[in-house]
């Protein structure tokens, strides 16, 4: 197994994307801080997840950076790998920007990452670990009218090139992995109603060169590969998982 005796914390463990990848680090051997605010979903996580250690740790990724360091530390007594996924959407372009949820996105999908890995970075120089960021293909190509997300994930990535190249030196490895659309409650949470999702669905599925959107484990199966040795030459990439999508020209 890959991942044998490496502590692991994902952020957002308690739904999609981040729960599928701590069922894959799982299988892989990992031992898990799950990251999350929702209790009951993160327990029903933990649930899902067979012979391996995970900690619950119930945590805002905005505000609580040390807290969700110590917690991992008092548990596990070390860190090997953050997986930095906890993130949400934004609605609109820029004539109808609410800038309250500019501010939301930004803190959620750029701050939070910043924070909470500068908190765990004196403990990834120790095990010589890895950070492996949840990004978007948005954040490799713009997309009209999804302002606030593009923005916070083209910093993401540019931050996973900058912290990349300053640890190098030191063994520590970033990457992100970009996603197309995949099926999760991302794009609900943003109130949108069922016409609205389908349509959205639809045209998801149209523009991915594949014909097809993406599946929760497509992603974790990419994240467990850069957590792991098998990417020990491997940082500051970018690894879109999104069927050919981030090579097409914005109309
Ligand atoms: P979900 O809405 O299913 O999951 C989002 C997760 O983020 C939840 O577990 C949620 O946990 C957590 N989260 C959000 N805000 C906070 C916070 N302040 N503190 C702690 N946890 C937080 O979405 P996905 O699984 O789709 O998204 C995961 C990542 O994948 C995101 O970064 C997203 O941008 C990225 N992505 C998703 C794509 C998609 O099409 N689904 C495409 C490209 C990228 P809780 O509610 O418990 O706090």
């Amino acid at each position: 197994m890959s991942l044998s005796n490496k502590v692991v914390i994902v952020t957002g463990a308690s739904s999609g994307i981040g729960a599928a990848i701590a069922q894959v680090l799982a299988r892989e051997g990992a031992t898990l801080a799950l990251v999350g605010r929702n209790v009951a979903n993160l327990e029903a996580t933990k649930k899902s997840l067979k012979g391996t250690q995970a900690e619950i740790v119930v945590a805002d990724v905005t505000k609580d950076a040390d807290a969700i360091v110590q917690q991992t530390l008092a548990k596990f007594g070390r860190i090997d790998v953050l997986v930095n996924n906890a993130g949400i959407l934004g609605k609109g372009g820029l004539i109808d920007l609410d800038i309250e949820e500019f501010d939301a996105v930004l803190n959620t999908n750029l701050r939070g990452v910043i924070l909470l890995t500068k908190a765990v970075l004196p403990h990834l120089l120790k095990t010589k670990g890895a950070v492996v960021n949840v990004s978007s293909c948005a954040g490799i190509r713009p997309f009209a009218g999804a302002l606030s997300y593009g923005v916070s994930k083209a910093a993401l990535d540019q931050f996973t090139k900058i912290v990349a190249l300053e640890m190098a030196p030191q063994g520590v490895r970033v990457n992100s992995v970009n996603p197309g659309f995949v099926v999760t409650n991302i794009h609900r949470n943003i109130g949108i109603v069922d016409e609205e999702y389908n349509g959205m669905l639809q045209r998801a599925i149209n523009s991915h060169p594949m014909g097809r959107v993406g599946d929760v484990t497509e992603v974790a199966e990419a994240v467990a590969f850069l957590a792991s040795s098998k990417a020990s030459f491997t940082t500051g990439a970018l690894f879109p998982i999104d069927g050919g999508k981030h090579n097409l020209t914005p109309r």
